[in-house]
């Protein structure tokens, strides 16, 4: 009998499939390394969309892609659709909560980052975060059952409560939120309630900072805010929320807001499972890592997007953006070659690709790395054909762009229904973690 001796070879676990977990299983599709994604979904999230979920612009699915179908094109990969529970850093296993531990020779750990209720009474039981699909949904479901409960109860008194909606946090995925309701309250529920009073409608946001969009320009942040006034968007800044319990916002000097809807856009933190593996954090929460993405004293565990404690060279962290994480999963990928062949590992360096932001309807900001910023119409074109660009799948694409075009100039929405029905409140985040 021929015995033949096959070389093992190395096994790669990526945890976590968003922008930086899948961008490294892709750099290492066709690599002489065996590798295995593990994410507690069967699907990518292009989080960035999650706004157009909440206001029904664009059907969940459009916003996921199902990461089997990215996956089976790369022969060396395999899929796992499992929580990673914790890691044994000294057997190299990754515990998960469906199958065995996957044992490792090189990790790359992408879980990114989850709600964070900064330690404030009340956000857990009674805000709407937007950090999931089932987030964004629920989001949906509940502003749409406001409008129908007004409609159904025009004589009740809670009427202000109702159509009042608080989005607390002024970054840039509150005031795209806060943009895209008020158009959804404009262009689409005036409509299709003509029994309610649209003055009776109130959209605020609230934001602790002197302006909303912190990481743009001065004058890109006074546009913004001018924008979204124009909208009819109460714009309060410099206002710290101080609480919320049921029904009720609770501001400074004792001003309470009465609202049923506060949508909390205000803070993430990572993911539950870096508190679990008795690494150093850092931030809100993220792992501590070197320069080049690996964890001090595990030089074969590596971390990557949001979830990464990295520094730039002023020793400023990096921005929880799309574009760093794929820029981190890629650099990771490149470092565990070097590894590989006894070469010196080198530091992450993020190549700016820059910012921008959608304020409503046709209109938007973008501060690209070279030339002028740019504002209105063009910036919102710009901003579509960059998400375009960037979204999985060619369907996706695809349905993206009809819907863009039938809210532009139809005035309509795709998926304005209520399909999970109203629930209560679930933000989903863990416990605050003291971290320096
Ligand atoms: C509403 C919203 C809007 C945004 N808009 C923009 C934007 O316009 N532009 C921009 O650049 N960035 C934007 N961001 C930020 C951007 O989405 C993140 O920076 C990016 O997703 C980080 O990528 P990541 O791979 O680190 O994490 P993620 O993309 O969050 O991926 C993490 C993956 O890990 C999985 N996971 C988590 N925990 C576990 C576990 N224990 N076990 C297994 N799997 C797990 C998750 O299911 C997920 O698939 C936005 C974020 C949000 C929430």
């Amino acid at each position: 009998m021929e015995v033949r001796m096959v070389a093992e070879r190395e096994h790669v676990v990526i945890v976590g499939a968003g922008f930086a977990g899948l961008q490294a299983a892709r750099d290492l599709a066709g690599k002489p390394l065996d590798v295995t994604v593990v994410d507690r979904h069967d699907y990518h999230l292009f989080q960035p969309l999650l706004y157009q979920v909440a206001t029904g612009k664009l059907e969940p699915q459009t916003a996921a892609y199902a990461l089997r179908r990215i996956i089976r094109k790369m022969p060396n990969v395999n899929f796992r659709m499992a929580e990673a529970t914790g890691v044994d850093l000294e057997e190299q296993l990754v515990e998960v909560s469906d199958g065995p531990p996957l044992r490792y020779d090189h990790l790359i750990l992408a879980v990114g980052a989850t709600t964070n209720t900064l330690g404030i009474e009340g956000v857990r039981e009674h805000c709407y975060p937007m950090k999931t699909l089932e987030d964004a949904e629920r989001m949906r479901d509940h502003i749409l059952a406001c409008f129908e409960h007004v409609s159904a109860h025009p004589q009740a008194r809670d009427i202000e409560a109702s159509l009042t909606f608080v989005i607390v946090g002024g970054g840039p995925t509150g005031v795209e939120l806060a943009g895209a309701l008020a158009d959804l309250i404009r262009d689409v529920l005036d409509e299709d309630f003509p029994e309610l009073a649209m003055e009776d409608i109130t959209v605020l946001l609230v934001e602790a900072l002197p302006h909303v969009l912190s990481p743009f320009e001065e004058k890109n942040r006074d546009y913004a805010r001018r924008s979204l006034e124009d909208r009819g968007i109460q714009v309060r800044l410099e206002t710290a929320l101080e609480s919320v319990s049921e029904g009720h916002v609770h501001l400074p000097d004792d001003e309470v807001i009465r609202t049923e809807t506060i949508l909390w856009t205000a803070g993430v933190r990572a993911q539950p499972l870096a508190d679990r593996l008795g690494l150093k954090q850092v931030g809100n929460g993220q792992i501590l890592v070197d320069d080049d993405l690996s964890v001090p004293e595990h030089p074969n565990v590596w971390v990557a997007g949001d979830l990464a404690g990295a520094t730039d060279p002023d020793g400023d962290p990096y921005p929880q953006l799309a574009p760093v994480a794929m820029q981190q999963g890629s650099h990771v990928v490149r470092q565990i070659a070097k590894r590989r062949r006894g070469e010196p590992t080198e530091p992450f360096q993020y190549t700016d690709k820059g910012i921008m932001a959608t304020l409503g309807r046709g209109s938007g900001i973008a501060e690209l790395p070279i030339g002028p910023s740019i504002r209105g119409r063009l910036a919102w074109f710009a901003w579509l054909g960059a998400h375009v660009g960037f979204l999985v799948g060619v369907r996706n694409r695809l349905l993206t762009v009809i819907n863009w075009v039938y809210a532009h100039f139809f005035r309509q929405r795709a998926a304005r229904m209520i399909i999970r029905g109203s629930e209560a409140p679930r933000a989903t985040p863990a416990e605050d973690v003291e971290s320096d």
